[in-house]
């Protein structure tokens, strides 16, 4: 059945993407535990992904104790899991329309951190429907983490997600903010409140595995040229640098950015160096309040 302006067919690869999202965010996170690699998780999940016929809005991302998104592991990353919070995220697509997922797995005995972000997340989706300004969804975010003692991440934010598009309008603030966009029926958005104990807002870290192509163009450099053609393949969605072949790619990825062809995501961290726990989920606004296309991840669901 269509959604407002939306599609049978899309309303179909929603749902198939969340069902794909569920079931391999579910395996995935019963692999993480200290001293176990990273990458071991993150190239299981995108496996997964593939071999279910999907594919990947976006690398695995694995943020660790202040980190809060935009960590993926390098190729070859031997690092493993501490005893540390994780965040892990997902993002599927079919036929370009995405589910993007996260749950925090904790071994840092900080129960309530990640509580926080989980009935942050269950306080806002029982307020989204049609005609709800986003800045009230953001209100209930904002209480339930006040609530909690700890503070949001007032500089990360939920988003709209169109097909081939992983971040669009509207965005869904984690705090209260006044006179909003209003929701409306067959939007898809994924919100993401994120809870710290520290300042609330992240900054851009030193490390960078993850790049998006912004442009279409040429380069002289033949390896540069040759990159490109893979990038081209990721159809604008963000990429990991490790997914490219050949491990000299890092020098081709610096002029394809000095050529604005492709933009680079920094890791983020919260400023205080604080843990940072994040829960989400993606959802369709309905008639009747909302769909949960990624339903099943969290302890509410
Ligand atoms: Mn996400
Ligand atoms: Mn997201």
């Amino acid at each position: 059945m269509s959604i407002g302006p939306l599609a049978e067919d899309a309303v179909d690869s929603y749902r198939e993407a969340g069902e794909i999202l569920v079931e391999t965010m579910t395996e995935a996170r019963k692999m993480i535990e200290p001293g176990v690699t990273q990458l071991e998780v993150a190239e299981y999940a995108e496996d997964a992904i593939h071999e279910s016929g999907a594919g990947l809005a976006f690398p695995v991302n694995i943020s660790i104790d202040e980190e809060a998104s935009h960590a993926t592991p390098a190729r070859d990353d031997d690092t493993v899991f501490g005893d540390e919070m994780v965040c892990l995220d997902i993002g599927v697509h079919v036929e370009g329309y995405i589910a993007d997922a996260a749950v925090t797995v904790d071994f840092t005995d900080n129960t309530e951190l990640v509580e926080a972000s989980e009935q942050a997340l269950e306080a806002a989706i029982a307020a989204v429907g049609p005609g709800v300004e986003v800045g009230a969804v953001g209100a209930e975010i904002e209480s339930v983490i006040d609530g909690y003692g700890y503070t949001p991440v007032l500089n990360l934010s939920g988003h709209g997600v169109e097909q081939y598009d992983a971040h669009t309008g509207p965005n869904i603030p984690n705090r209260a903010v006044e006179r909003s966009v209003e929701l409306e029926i067959g939007d898809v958005v994924a919100i993401e409140p994120f809870a710290t104990d520290g300042s609330g807002k992240v900054r851009e870290g030193a490390t960078e595995e993850i790049y998006e192509q912004v442009a279409e163009g040429n380069v002289r450099d033949r390896r540069a040229r040759n990159v490109l053609e893979e990038i081209e393949a990721f159809d604008d969605l963000p990429f990991a640098a490790r997914w490219l072949e050949g491990s000299r790619s890092e020098m081709a990825l610096r002029r394809l950015k000095r050529a604005n062809l492709i933009k680079g995501y920094p890791v983020l961290k919260e400023d205080d160096g604080q843990l940072v726990s994040q829960a989400e989920h993606t959802l369709i606004v309905t008639e009747g309040g909302c769909e949960v296309t990624t339903a099943g991840i969290h302890r509410f669901d």
